[in-house]
């Protein structure tokens, strides 16, 4: 056809849409991003408020093990030496997190490995039985006992998911680490930061010189978008991709209260989890300790878990099995579909972390 003028059309300026137009702008390809928000850079979007980087959509910390994923993403633009190490609020005390030795002391008063390790051999000695944790409770039960479920995850995961946590499948507690020696560090990864001036940069330098259109809706004129390329790159929800026709798959989103302080210090860090079901956020993020800000104002965010409808965003999917099994319909479906390339956390129905999007965007380019 005539009027067929790029190689690509993406669907989505998020992380997978972006990666993939800079590596196949770079091998010569034509690429059209449409993004229906009225900004790149999807859920990572930053926005500067008071000189400060505001994570709009939550917060993001990038981390990988993957040094070709860390030189790539420095390629870009610099990152600085942020760790992530949040602290917990349950019932106005404060614990470290993730599950350390300055925890086990925070709850015990131990005072060493040995100590620890005994203390918590203690907690989970009630749940010898459970050979084969089945959801979130059994895995976190038989990891850490007792005292760590109740006080740090119950509370956090319930309000999180909107359901019980023997609702939950347990890998997504296995995303925490546990560990006997005093490190906050929240993540085992090797390289960790935040890209300095934000991360719409970051995706910014991605796309320079790349054709973008924002406020488009894909499914407001599928048929026109689809004719002007050759083939698609859709990142966006892969039910809705196919009219929701093997049902609906489920999502759990959230709502954001940012507010901006006249005080230079709120909360002495980036993130507090609040873990207990009383309290309806999850964590306040104060950005500026992203970035080691020394602004006079800081700004804040509240971090409201909330179902999903067809008026909020979708953030993570609910991969239990009722939902994996619609999933996979949609994605046997989806192979069959050659004009079609689908990548991103709501394409694949994944729990991805920023690290695995890149590098699954970059595994995809390389085969094409
Ligand atoms: N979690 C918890 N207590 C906390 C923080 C996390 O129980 O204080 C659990 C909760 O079930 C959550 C999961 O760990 O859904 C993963 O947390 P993570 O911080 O990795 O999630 P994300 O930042 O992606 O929302």
């Amino acid at each position: 056809m005539e009027n067929i003028k790029y190689d690509y059309l993406i669907v989505g300026a998020g992380i997978f849409g972006s990666v993939f137009a800079y590596e196949m702008t770079k091998k010569g390809k034509k690429c059209l991003i449409i993004d229906k928000r009225n900004h790149i850079a999807g859920n990572i979007f930053t926005e500067k408020i008071e000189g400060i980087n505001v994570h709009k959509y939550g917060a993001h910390i990038f981390h990988t093990s993957n040094k070709e994923i860390w030189d790539y993403v420095n390629s870009f633009v610099e990152f600085n030496r942020f760790t992530n190490s949040p602290v917990a609020n349950y019932k106005g005390s404060l614990y470290n997190l993730p599950f350390n030795m300055n925890t086990f002391y925070q709850l015990w008063g131990v005072k060493t490995p040995q100590e620890a390790q005994n203390k918590i051999d203690e907690q989970r000695a009630e749940f010898r039985h459970i050979i084969d944790p089945k959801n979130l409770e059994e895995q976190a039960l038989v990891l850490g006992g007792r005292d760590i479920y109740e006080k740090l995850i119950k509370g956090y995961t319930e309000k999180q998911w909107g359901r019980p946590a023997t609702e939950i499948p347990s890998f997504i507690i296995r995303r925490l680490p546990f560990r006997f020696t005093f490190d906050n560090n929240y993540f085992n990864d090797i390289y960790q930061g935040i890209p300095i001036d934000g991360y719409t940069k970051l995706i910014e330098k991605m796309l320079e010189g790349i054709e973008v259109i924002q406020n488009v809706n894909y499914f407001d004129d599928k048929e026109k978008w689809n004719n002007l390329a050759n083939k698609v790159l859709y990142t966006g929800k892969i039910d809705e991709f196919y009219d929701f026709r093997f049902g609906k798959l489920e999502y759990r989103s959230l709502h954001f209260e940012h507010e901006i302080m006249d005080i230079p210090n709120y909360q002495g860090n980036a993130v507090v989890n609040y873990t207990e079901k009383e309290i309806p956020y999850t964590r306040i993020i104060e950005h500026k300790h992203f970035e080691f800000g020394q602004q006079l104002k800081t700004v804040i965010t509240k971090e409201y878990p909330d179902e999903y409808s067809k008026d909020n965003e979708p953030y993570y999917p609910i991969n239990d099995n009722k939902n994996q099994t619609i999933y996979e319909k949609y994605l046997a479906l989806s192979i069959t579909d050659v004009h079609v390339i689908f990548g991103g956390r709501l394409a694949e129905y994944k729990y991805y972390d920023m690290h695995q999007v890149i590098d699954n965007a970059l595994q995809m380019t390389k085969k094409l």
